[in-house]
């Protein structure tokens, strides 16, 4: 009877896994968040755009350890320097491929002006203007967005963009902006109706 038990759980999780592209996320409560100041749920969902930026600072982080730190620093900037309500971003990837949870899927975030209401705001930590992510990294930012478009918090037909596509700014850097128009959603926008 045991065994049928321990047979039927197996093959649950084994279902559950193989069902979800959803990555590993490392919650708020793990890496030590405050609590927002204040919350807005997206009025666009699924939301239609994912924006990709890199945080320049803090840098590069290769360690569970180092990457709370970095999250915990940029959300105090962000609280307390920016006067923000919260981490700017829905979500950053570590050096090591972790996904970090920030303002977290539906909710709006702060990280790129006219289109925080309608877009999901994904932040790879480091510096990626001559050097590329990990490519653990980049491929956690890529099941993060399938994960979206899974639960229904991202459009199917999402706008991939850069960051410095819709606001003067070198982020996301030119390496990883390039890394990105290779990638199947990328859209050049200015080429094309909004
Ligand atoms: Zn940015």
């Amino acid at each position: 009877m045991l065994r049928v038990v321990q047979t039927a759980l197996g093959l649950l999780l084994c279902t559950q896994l193989a069902t979800s592209v959803c990555p590993d996320t490392v919650s708020r409560q793990d890496w030590g968040a405050a609590p927002p100041v204040s919350r807005q749920n997206l009025t666009s969902l699924p939301a239609p755009y994912v924006v990709i930026h890199h945080t320049y600072i803090p840098a590069f982080c290769n360690s569970t350890g180092a990457c709370e730190v970095a999250m915990r620093g940029m959300q105090s900037y962000h609280q307390q320097t920016q006067h923000w309500s919260d981490i700017g971003y829905n979500f950053c990837v570590g050096g090591t491929g972790e996904v970090y949870e920030g303002r977290g899927w539906d909710v709006v975030g702060t990280h790129a002006p006219n289109y925080n209401d309608r877009s999901t705001g994904i932040c790879f930590i480091g510096d990626f203007r001559t050097e590329l992510p990990t490519p653990e990294m980049l491929a956690a930012a890529k099941s993060l967005i399938a994960c979206g478009v899974e639960r229904g918090s991202v459009s199917a037909d999402y706008k991939l963009l850069g960051h410095s596509q819709v606001r003067s700014t070198e982020c996301p850097g030119t390496a990883l902006l390039n890394e990105i128009k290779t990638w199947p959603q990328w859209d050049a926008l200015n080429s094309t109706s909004t």
